[in-house]
């Protein structure tokens, strides 16, 4: 069976990749949860966001929106106390903040909505100019609404991950089989 390369990392990429990676996904803290570990990915590897993703969903409520809207200086102190989680102040306080933009925009419609609700196939064999270029009026997209800490990389890696794009390899067993997937 035919795998996206980076999928034989390790046995939580393979799984991951399997499972969940490009699964399109409509439900609000699903796609919260994505956009927030990818923030965090910023500058790790994938693996280690993976191996601390249980501590994260203790943390963060469960990726609930309104209860992340409501975190005051007490609770950003008691993540930045975990160990479990990737201690980044400055991302911290951007999630919270981006808690709160989701409580004022409705961020399945922001995702899903320019793409008329249907998965796209991915820029697979683009280079990284083209998916600059691709992504930009997505990224002032997110800005405007008040989305933190969404640049180019963050944004399509989201976007990857949640299955708005279907970034499998052309080859990949996964490829054919997640467009008729939702969760
Ligand atoms: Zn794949």
């Amino acid at each position: 069976m035919k795998r996206c390369e980076w999928a034989n990392d390790n046995a939580e990429m393979l799984v991951y990749h399997d499972k969940e990676w490009g699964v399109p996904k409509q439900q609000l803290s699903k796609l919260f949860e994505c956009l927030t570990l990818e923030i965090f990915q910023a500058g790790l590897s994938w693996s280690t966001v993976l191996r601390k993703r249980d501590a994260f969903r203790k943390d963060f409520a469960d990726f609930d929106v309104a209860k992340i809207s409501r975190f005051n200086d007490a609770d950003i102190e008691r993540l930045m106390n975990d160990e479990g989680i990737i201690r980044n102040k400055a991302k911290i306080i951007a999630t919270v903040e981006n808690a709160k933009v989701c409580m004022e925009h409705d961020l399945v419609r922001l995702t899903w909505e320019p793409f008329n609700f249907t998965q796209m196939d991915g820029l697979n064999d683009n280079n990284k100019d083209d998916i600059k270029e691709f992504i930009k009026p997505y990224v002032k997209a997110f800005k405007s609404a008040g989305v933190k800490r969404v640049g180019p990389t963050t944004l399509y890696s989201y976007f990857q991950s949640v299955g708005v794009i279907n970034d499998h390899e052309l080859d990949c067993f996964r490829h054919s089989e997640i467009n008729s997937l939702v969760e």
